[in-house]
């Protein structure tokens, strides 16, 4: 942050601070500094001001971040006397010197970005150690296998994060851990902790060849050289391929930068009374209020989330539920994997009270990263906790009632986005299953794919359109590409804390982990399961449940999700109070109609008719009708369809019972209901008795060079008036009968493709006709009303003339976007993901709107069309309605509603809610906030 003082000469100097002390009591920093001090520094400062124990250390602002790649990698000049004065505070707390021979303070150098990237970026540990130093830190400790298991771990984690050495093919290992691998055979031993101090010594000279031999360069001894090329490193890891990748997916900003936090070392790895850990204030998977996570003993850092072992429970209770679930008794659990409560009694007691004291702080449910060092709980990460849906609405309901947060916040703590995975599929429970093996359910839902090995494998075959289940022995950051290409993750290591389950969690991805009894061949390409005969190789079907672990041979049957609990009830019910904007729902079909109504759907927003003309024999009427030569031919054809069209209505009308439903008249171009095949031609023609050579010729007339420009929508309508006769007179029929029977119906009748007011009031007035006769014949009137899509552009620019003669807008997005940018949707295939991964586009306009673009005629037309008609509805029926983003623009906007698939009418719901609730925060934010600038407060507000 910049401070304003005055030099002598009364010119205005601006002094920048870029460093923010912590610990001791005291932190210059605190939680709501995210954007400047990333989200680990920021929330290190806050639990260091609230007294708890935080090893002492300093962060790096984002804006160094952003000066580095501004000036060339270079940093402001007043950063390196600032990072030493930080660096004098920390040796005062902790009494040791950075460097120092005979008492070296260690440092650990972190990333942190302002949303949490779990695993993204690069953190180095251990720094500061050298030949001379190693001595020194024998000393202090007087433990010289630690001391060497430090150095080990220095030289091996700067030389694949600082100087890049790392494994150069998909099959090739990382250097560091096949030099530690051949140590270990060569010894006869199994475990890293087996190995002794003159092994560590000699690996750490290992080490150090390896990284001359491969890269040229001599591993740096300088305590200081090796700080810099750390913070370098950190700095520089915001920009490699799986953090832009990681952004791209989380719709992260290039912009934001990394801080880089410097703090002073704590010890897992001191002895048996050490240990290093990762806990949850509450179960993130399910949402059940108990602390729970996972920890080693005798371990450093990453080692409980690489999954190199598998770590044990924090609480008695999980510890004894892994047991059951592994069928060991009680006596070969406490032997095998005690829990922290029993093996560390007082830090579990001190740890379990700092997690009810962070959450009371923070009124949410954390994510917390501690270390145990000769008895002594130190705490090195908290966060709000990743969790999946089921779990984020139970942890809200549950706050709310408890009376820690309000419904507002509740509501805005569930993603709309994030909802999708509470409407995934489950396994059907009746159907066979042939379970071969189980680990910890890491993430819910219900997969099925073919089996891969390699993230590389998946991103293919998901490519090929291919569904692929990604197992690894564990995973790493490098995977991410492939992780979210696969349907689900299977691992055979690491905990509920583990890379793989936090990033599948994040993803709303099914993930089973820790699957043990797997024994996963690379080379081969195979997988078999400990105690059985089962194998699976590569290609091979199998089948996840997240929510239990199990996994299953080949494709298990699934059954679409019942999101009907009473939380989810009561939660929507919040988010239903704060929205303005109506939700409905697409629906073609009476089924799809009362799935859209059990998920909250109020009308339908968009019926296509002319899904109806597919159906069964239907075809063949229809086919007939385009083919006849004059009217009374078509008329003759279309007598045919009329009844079955209003067996359709009646049954969509009647599902509906006292909502809207919008009922679009017919719109693709005719040849799509035409046979194309040769064989299809001659099985068409026997059947209406007409010649083969006719009906090709048929075929060939209707033939278009640019369908989606030519005789489609309102078109047929003008060409072939009888055609939207019929399908008004259908509409109209249903709708009679049904108010004759006591139900209450609401059709809206839906011009398609109007770019004209003459189109709309030609077709507008022949409806109306047909309607009226309809009417006086059944003997009673039920009201209805005529509207357009606006889907064309020129429709948009002269929405205040169209509105004269439409009662309702509803804005048909992907016509809109694909005539508006010029991008055919069917084509755009072959170069969208070009754009996409170019950054061209930063987001495919058919998925989220273009709001810049599209969304100026959306505007527009929303302006005009209500300057001619003040109670002019409108909606938009476009995919986007049930993208969240775009939802948020349509209320922005003023539309009525929002119009989406029946699936996605919960996660519109909420956007819509997020949408109004978002607006008064960002407006408080900005009236509070008389410091910040509105990009900062803009920013904040959109993490
Ligand atoms: P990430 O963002 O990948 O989680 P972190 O910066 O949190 O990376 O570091 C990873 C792990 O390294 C931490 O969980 C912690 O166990 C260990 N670590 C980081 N800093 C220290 C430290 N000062 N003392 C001991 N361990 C540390
Ligand atoms: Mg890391
Ligand atoms: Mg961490």
């Amino acid at each position: 942050m910049a401070e304003q003082t005055v030099n002598g000469r009364g010119r205005r100097t601006r002094k920048t601070r870029y460093v923010y002390s912590f610990g001791g009591g005291k932190a210059d920093g605190n939680a709501s500094m995210n954007w400047l001090l990333g989200g680990k520094g920021a929330n290190l400062a806050e639990m260091a001001g609230l007294g708890l124990p935080v090893p002492p250390g300093m962060t790096i602002s984002t804006e160094v971040c952003t000066y580095y790649y501004a000036n060339n990698r270079n940093y402001p000049s007043e950063l390196a006397q600032q990072v030493q004065k930080g660096l004098a505070r920390v040796e005062k707390i902790i009494r040791r010197r950075f460097g120092d021979a005979k008492n070296p303070l260690l440092l650990s150098v972190r990333s942190g970005a302002r949303v949490s990237m779990p695993g993204m970026m690069d953190t180095v540990l251990n720094l500061g150690l050298n030949d001379d130093t190693v001595e020194g830190l024998i000393k202090q400790s007087g433990n010289s296998r630690f001391a060497y298991d430090c150095y080990r771990r220095f030289v091996q984690m700067y030389g694949d994060v600082v100087l890049g050495l790392k494994p150069e093919s998909k099959t090739e290992r990382d250097p560091f851990e096949k030099i530690l691998e051949e140590k270990k055979v060569a010894r006869g031993i199994e475990l890293d902790s087996q190995l002794s101090v003159d092994d560590l010594r000699e690996l750490v000279a290992e080490f150090k060849t390896v990284i001359h031999d491969r890269l040229h360069i001599k591993f740096p001894d300088n305590p200081q050289e090796q700080l810099w090329g750390a913070i370098g490193a950190v700095f520089g890891s915001w920009n490699n391929p799986r953090a832009i990748t990681y952004r791209k997916i989380e719709n992260i900003p290039d912009v934001w930068g990394t801080a880089v936090t410097v703090q002073a070392m704590v010890f897992g790895n001191l002895g048996e009374d050490c240990a290093t850990g990762v806990a949850f204030t509450r179960d993130l998977s399910n949402g059940q209020n108990v602390l729970n996570g996972d920890f080693l003993i005798n371990a450093q850092g990453e080692d409980v989330v690489a999954g190199i072992r598998t770590p044990q429970q924090i609480t008695l209770q999980a510890s004894r539920e892994r047991a059951a679930r592994e069928g060991r008794s009680d006596e070969e659990r406490a032997q095998l994997y005690p829990s922290l409560e029993e093996r560390m009694p007082e830090s579990f007691t001190a740890l379990q009270q700092i997690a009810n004291t962070l959450e009371a702080h923070y009124k949410d449910a954390q994510d917390i990263e501690f270390t145990v060092q000769s008895g002594q709980l130190w705490m090195l990460q908290t966060r709000a906790g990743k969790r999946t849906a089921a779990a984020a609405m139970k942890i809200a309901v549950d706050m709310v009632h408890a009376g820690i947060v309000d419904e507002r916040t509740a509501v805005l703590r569930v993603a709309p986005s994030q909802l999708d995975q509470l409407l995934h599929p489950t396994l059907d429970p009746n159907a066979p299953k042939e379970r071969i093996a189980r680990g910890l359910p890491a993430s819910p839902g219900a997969v099925t794919g073919k089996v891969v090995f390699s993230a590389e494998d998946a991103e293919t075959a998901a490519h090929d359109g291919q569904k692929v289940i990604l197992v690894r022995i564990e995973t790493s950051p490098d995977d991410i590409n492939g992780m979210h290409a696969a349907q689900g993750i299977l691992t055979a290591r690491g905990g509920a804390s583990s890379h793989a389950a936090l990033v599948s969690r994040g993803m709303g991805k099914c993930a089973v982990v820790g699957c043990e009894a797997l024994e996963v061949d690379y080379e081969r390409q195979q997988f078999g399961v400990r105690g059985s005969a089962t194998i699976v190789s590569a290609g091979d079907w199998i089948t996840l449940e997240g929510s239990t672990g199990e996994v299953f041979r080949g494709q298990v049957p699934t059954r679409d999700p019942n999101p009907d609990t009473p939380e989810f009830k009561e939660f929507m019910g919040w988010a239903d109070r704060f929205r303005r904007l109506r939700v409905r729902a697409n629906a073609d079909t009476p089924h799809d109609a009362q799935v859209a109504r059990a998920f909250g759907a109020e009308g339908i927003g968009l019926c296509r008719t002319e899904h109806m003309f597919f159906e069964g024999d239907r075809i063949d009427a229809v086919r007939e009708m385009i083919l006849a030569d004059d009217t009374a031919g078509r008329v003759r054809a279309l007598e045919k369809i009329l009844p079955m069209q209003r067996g359709d209505f009646v049954g969509i009308l009647r599902a509906m019972a006292g909502l809207p439903v919008t009922i679009r008249l017919l719109d693709p171009p005719l040849h799509e209901f035409l046979p194309h095949t040769d064989e299809e031609i001659h099985d068409l023609a026997t059947k209406l008795g007409v010649p083969v050579d006719r009906l090709r010729a048929k075929r060939n007339a209707l033939h278009e060079a640019n369908p989606m420009l030519g005789h489609r929508g309102c078109r047929l309508g003008i060409t072939f008036p009888e055609i939207y006769e019929v399908q008004a007179r259908a509409i109209m029929e249903a709708t009679c009968d049904l108010s004759r029977d006591g139900v209450h119906v609401i059709p809206e009748i839906m011009v398609p493709l109007v770019g004209f007011k003459s189109e709309l009031e030609m077709l507008r007035e022949r409806i109306v006709q047909v309607c009226a006769e309809v009417a006086q014949a059944r003997g009673f009137t039920v009201p209805f009303t005529v509207g357009t899509m606006i889907e064309v552009p020129r429709a948009a620019v002269v929405a205040d003339t169209i509105a004269e003669a439409a009662e309702f807008f509803s804005f048909g997005t992907n016509d809109l976007t694909q005539m508006t940018l010029g991008v055919s949707r069917d084509d755009a295939g072959k170069f969208l993901p070009a754009y996409l991964t170019q950054g061209v586009f930063a987001q495919d306009p058919f998925v989220s709107l273009d709001q810049s673009g599209v969304g100026q005629l959306i505007d527009l037309a929303v302006r005009k069309g209500r300057a001619t008609r003040v109670d002019l509805k409108i909606g938009i029926c476009g995919e986007h309605g049930g993208d969240p983003a775009s939802v948020e623009f349509c209320h922005r906007t003023g539309l009525d509603y929002v119009s989406c698939s029946p699936y996605r009418v919960p996660i519109a719901r909420l956007a819509a809610a997020h949408a109004v609730l978002r607006e008064v925060s960002v407006e408080k934010k900005i009236r509070s906030s008389r410091k910040k600038t509105t990009d900062e407060v803009l920013a904040a507000a959109s993490v």
